[in-house]
């Protein structure tokens, strides 16, 4: 058996991979592969419809807000967001928690002003600013919950004075939320609710039509709203397995049962490091993420032995990214808690042969 710790595309429940395998030969009875049918034929409709309202129950989501699918991973929505909502010579506000949140400060500033409220570059992105002030004058406050490649992640967000706007790319539907705090989030599906190919947007309708510049076509929220998220070709099959992933999520018990599961994992694996005098933690522990916990070793030289030891346990995908270095154990929600318990058995281990 192989456990999956991979970071991106990543685990998906195993029911969600069988239900997509069976639509690739029979989709919804039609005798046709769900690759070979009409995005417009009632069969595929029907999918949108119900993810589009599996969505909106999994977060208690209120009338006001549109949740589409649009194409372009998160990297688009960098874009699409100021384009749509900040214009020339206005300002918006950033958290600069990482490298995604350094990418969307960066392509902000080919729409308007950015005023980054906080970084925490400082400190190689191992922890989550918390004093900063969102001015009250900022279009919009964007920040990103989870920080996929150094480990951190939002426990609590601001008051802001202004739109709220979160990339939950890594950490959506990992545990409830109170919707009514934001105004817009976005996902890439890969990471914690399905395929890749497919990028969901929650996103308050009063957010929008509030810039004076022209926005081509596909790049305009709007557009997909009014469309149903079929203004051209949607990206079919992904959001199939994204409906059979959150399908997964809701017969599990929601985004509640969701957060005990990935407790219980995190806290399993960081007790461990913790107690581990091989290993250690590389970020600040209050803001230590439940969906990415990157790790490295106290004695120099020891990470390929420990890969390999890994490996043989049948552990896959925990080399850290190349900008923290060490391991990373990535704990989607699909991840099973054995997966994490055989990790930790390795780690203890590699302990007892190398003391
Ligand atoms: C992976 C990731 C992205 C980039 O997603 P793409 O779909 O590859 O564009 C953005 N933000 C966060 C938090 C991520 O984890």
């Amino acid at each position: 058996m192989i456990h999956n710790f991979s970071a991106g595309p990543a685990i998906l429940p195993a029911q969600a991979i069988k239900n997509s395998v069976d639509a690739i030969h029979n989709f919804a009875g039609m005798g046709m592969s769900i690759l070979e049918i009409s995005h417009r034929s009632k069969q595929f409709e029907a999918v949108i419809d119900e993810a589009v309202e599996l969505i909106k129950e999994l977060f208690n989501i209120p009338d006001g807000y549109s949740v589409v699918f649009l194409q372009g991973g998160a990297s688009l929505q960098f874009d699409m967001i100021p384009y749509n909502m900040l214009d020339e010579g206005e300002t918006a506000a950033y958290l600069n928690t990482g490298v995604w949140a350094t990418r969307a400060v960066k392509e902000a500033k080919f729409f308007g002003n950015v005023n980054v409220v906080a970084t925490s570059e400082d400190k190689n992105f191992n922890y989550i600013p918390k004093d900063y002030t969102i001015p009250a004058d900022a279009k919009y406050f964007h920040c990103t919950s989870n920080n996929t490649i150094y480990g951190t992640q939002m426990h609590s967000f601001p008051d802001s004075p202004v739109p709220l706007i979160c990339d939950m790319s890594s950490d959506i539907f990992s545990r409830p939320i109170d919707i009514n705090k934001f105004d817009m989030i976005y996902a890439g599906a890969q990471k914690n609710m399905g395929a890749a190919g497919v990028t969901v947007a929650i996103i308050k309708n009063s957010l929008l039509g509030n810039v004076k510049r022209k926005i081509p076509t596909m790049l305009t929220y709007q557009v997909h709203i009014d469309n149903g998220s079929m203004y051209n070709t949607p990206s079919v099959f992904a959001i199939y397995v994204a409906l059979q992933t959150l399908k997964w999520v809701k017969e599990m018990g929601g985004t509640a049962a969701m957060e005990g599961r990935n407790t219980a994992k995190a806290e399993l694996l960081y007790n461990e490091i913790d107690r581990n005098s091989l290993f250690k933690g590389t970020c600040e522990v209050e803001d230590r993420s439940k969906m990415n916990v990157c790790f490295v070793m106290t004695k120099p030289d020891m990470d390929d032995a420990f890969l390999a030891a890994a490996k043989e346990a049948g552990i896959s995908g925990i080399k850290g990214h190349r900008s923290v270095g060490g391991f990373r154990a990535s704990l989607y929600n699909a991840l099973p808690i054995e997966s994490v318990q055989a990790l930790v058995d390795v780690m203890q281990k590699f302990e007892n042969s190398n003391q």
